[in-house]
């Protein structure tokens, strides 16, 4: 099976070391690469990929939304992503699929962070917020609030995922705000998710006050690196209990694609357990 995972950069993905392992639980074959694809050229690469026998790809940065252009069916989370993480072959048509939000909520559960009548607060408003939004929603909390840099892209995001909500979307449970929640009444929070890019750059400025920490059972930066980003260090000085890196989801929203691909569901834990997520 002819498998791979197309970005740019993609040199420090860690999609194939995964489902390799993945595939190994069942003695299955398959050829795992990772292809340096640029937007421009994108579309007719990911076409002459499924036509030379290739079946399945992960995608990352930044060709998530492009992808979409190509595909012949979208699956309903990604259309309320607006962006795709992944994309098969199925009865010879190109299907699209946003495994993230999904990656995010089967993590989160195995790290018994509890979802459900939680205030949550997103910092963020990009591709990875609008992938996890959606399916937080799904798990009943009783608020999520989307807090940007740019507050005009967090007010977009909200009213893209409340349109597609319909009129049981209540505005009290989604709200925008700026990373000073200067509009908010609450500023005390449950779970701080970090779904902005600060932690990929050198200086990692990210500028909230660390009082969103206040109260908080967990904080996860959905960033996953091998040490603790300034984020997870604020997390743990304001003593947050339980404070992780996106390693988890990132682990899970493979191993839902992987399933896809393959009707298989591997088995996840020896991946988390190598990370200690
Ligand atoms: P993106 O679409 O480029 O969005 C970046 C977001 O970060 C924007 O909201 C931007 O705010 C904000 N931002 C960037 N630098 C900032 C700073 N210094 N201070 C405050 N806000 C800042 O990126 P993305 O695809 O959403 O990715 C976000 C993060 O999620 C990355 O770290 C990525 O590695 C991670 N991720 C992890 C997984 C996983 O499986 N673990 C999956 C997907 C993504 P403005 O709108 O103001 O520019």
């Amino acid at each position: 099976m002819k498998l791979g995972v197309i970005g740019s950069p993609i040199e420090h993905s860690k999609s194939p070391e995964i489902h390799t392992n993945f595939a190994d639980q069942f003695d299955l074959e398959l050829v795992f690469e990772k292809y340096l694809v640029s937007k421009n050229e994108c579309l007719e690469w990911v076409k002459s990929f499924f036509e030379s026998g290739g079946h399945g790809l992960s995608v990352t940065l930044p060709l998530k939304e492009v992808v979409l252009e190509i595909s012949d069916d979208i699956s309903s989370r990604a259309k309320q992503a607006a962006a795709a993480n992944m994309l098969f072959l199925k009865d010879d048509k190109i299907f699209a699929d946003c495994t993230d939000g999904l990656g995010l909520v089967t993590d989160l559960k195995t790290k018994e962070i509890n979802i459900a009548d939680k205030k949550i607060l997103i910092l963020g408003a990009g591709g990875a917020a609008k992938g996890i939004v959606p399916s937080l929603l799904k798990e009943n909390p009783e608020q999520v609030i989307v807090a940007n840099r740019t507050p005009e892209k967090a007010i977009q995001l909200v009213a893209q995922i409340q349109e597609l909500g319909g009129s049981q979307m209540k505005s009290s449970i989604l709200m925008p705000s700026s990373l000073t929640l200067d509009n908010l009444e609450t500023t005390s929070f449950d779970l701080v998710i970090n779904a902005t890019s600060a932690s990929t750059s050198a200086d990692q400025n990210l500028e909230v006050d660390s009082s969103i920490f206040k109260g908080a059972a967990a904080a996860l930066d959905l960033y996953y690196s091998q040490t603790d980003t300034k984020f997870m260090q604020m997390a743990k000085e304001q003593s947050v209990a339980k404070v992780y890196d996106g390693w988890g989801m990132l682990v899970e929203q493979a191993a839902e694609s992987f399933s896809q691909w393959t009707g298989l569901k591997p088995d996840t834990s020896g991946l988390l357990e190598s990370r200690g997520a």
